[in-house]
């Protein structure tokens, strides 16, 4: 079977762990920090704060920003309900935005239509690793922006890395993520009050004052994979790019929809539109030995019951939407399986 997503973990990540394990200093002591230096320094903000994970970033994120009850949180239709849950642990209300039909992104106008005087913060979500082309007008909408990197580590924008845009960024480091702790998250900012309120509040242990604080921190574990991993990033992203190039020329004939041509794309997922049904499609590739998935499980506006009529363009991607395996382990002969297998199930 050919995994749809796998990590990327080679021989001296093994080695690096053992190395931690030795030390006997598994919490905290020094990794986390140089992990955190090495990823700020990468895509160029002044602070970093790692986490346990991208969700509880995103909260510590929100919580930077002041962001409670009677609060408005813009986030889009079409993403994981991880986001949906940071807003809803924030205690704010959530707003959602339909997305571009071309890149699957969140949808400007849409997202205007929907800024009023209690909206605090937009969550710019990049899916499936590339930027939004609209990232300048979502900045000049001047509501805090938090760019959703989880995807894009690596993307750029204008040349620049993405993640440095908005007022914050959330990067995770899930197991299939573009580089991995197992479990971790990022918040990078340039914002000095968004950095003391989250590194407050993600810690409990010796604090002078009570509230409600909480227990987010990284592991030097986790750290010492993540160093290893962001190490071998430039090569990750070389080889998603050159299999992504494979698929778009054995396509170019297929009456399917490809990804859109962005050359800050890092093909975090190499998504597909189709027209024959997808759930027969997955059926058909499966039984030759190869997983594919729809790229969202299930959009937001569906989970919490909201008219279908007013996300059309969400709706229209959830119904021919499909993500074929793209990862640096996947071999030559691999994608080529894969090409053969998607043409024939067309
Ligand atoms: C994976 C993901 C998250 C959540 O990250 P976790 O580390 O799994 O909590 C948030 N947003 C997006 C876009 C993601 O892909």
């Amino acid at each position: 079977m050919i995994e749809h997503s796998r990590p990327t973990i080679e021989k001296s990540d093994f080695e690096i762990l053992k190395n931690v394990l030795h030390s006997s200093h598994l919490s905290e002591n020094g990794l986390v920090g140089n992990f955190e230096t090495k990823l700020k320094n990468f895509i160029g903000t002044k602070f970093a704060i790692a986490t346990n994970s991208g969700t509880s970033a995103l909260h510590l994120t929100l919580l930077g920003l002041d962001i409670a009850k009677g609060d408005e949180v813009i986030l889009p239709s079409y993403v994981c309900s991880s986001v949906l849950n940071a807003v809803m642990y924030a205690g704010a209300k959530p707003v959602i935005s339909d997305i571009e039909l071309d890149t699957m992104n969140m949808s400007l106008g849409d997202t205007r239509k929907k800024i009023f005087r209690k909206t605090r913060a937009i969550i710019l979500p990049y899916m499936f690793g590339s930027g939004s082309p609209d990232l300048d007008k979502f900045l000049e909408l001047n509501i805090p922006l938090i760019e959703d990197c989880a995807q894009s580590l690596g993307a750029t924008y204008k040349g620049s890395p993405v993640g440095g845009f908005g007022i914050a960024s959330i990067f995770s480091f899930y197991a299939t993520k573009v580089i991995t702790t197992g479990q971790g998250g990022m918040i990078l900012t340039s914002s000095s009050k968004i950095f003391n309120k989250a590194k407050d509040l993600i810690e409990y242990d010796k604090r002078s004052d009570y509230r409600i604080r909480y227990n987010y921190k990284m592991t030097d574990i986790e750290a010492a994979l993540g160093l290893a991993q962001l190490k071998r990033i430039n090569s990750f992203i070389t080889r998603r790019r050159e299999i992504a190039l494979y698929y778009n020329k054995a396509f170019s004939k297929c009456n399917i929809l490809l990804p859109i041509p962005d050359r800050g794309h890092i093909y975090y997922r190499y998504v597909i539109r189709i027209k024959t049904p997808i759930n027969k499609f997955i059926q058909v590739l499966k039984r030759k030995g190869i997983e594919t998935k729809p790229p969202v499980y299930k959009p937001l506006h569906r989970y919490l019951g909201l008219d279908k009529k007013l996300f059309p363009n969400t709706e229209e991607v959830f119904k021919s939407a499909i993500s074929l395996p793209i990862y640096p382990a996947l071999t030559d002969n691999q994608a080529k399986l894969i090409a053969v297998a998607v043409k024939e199930a067309l």
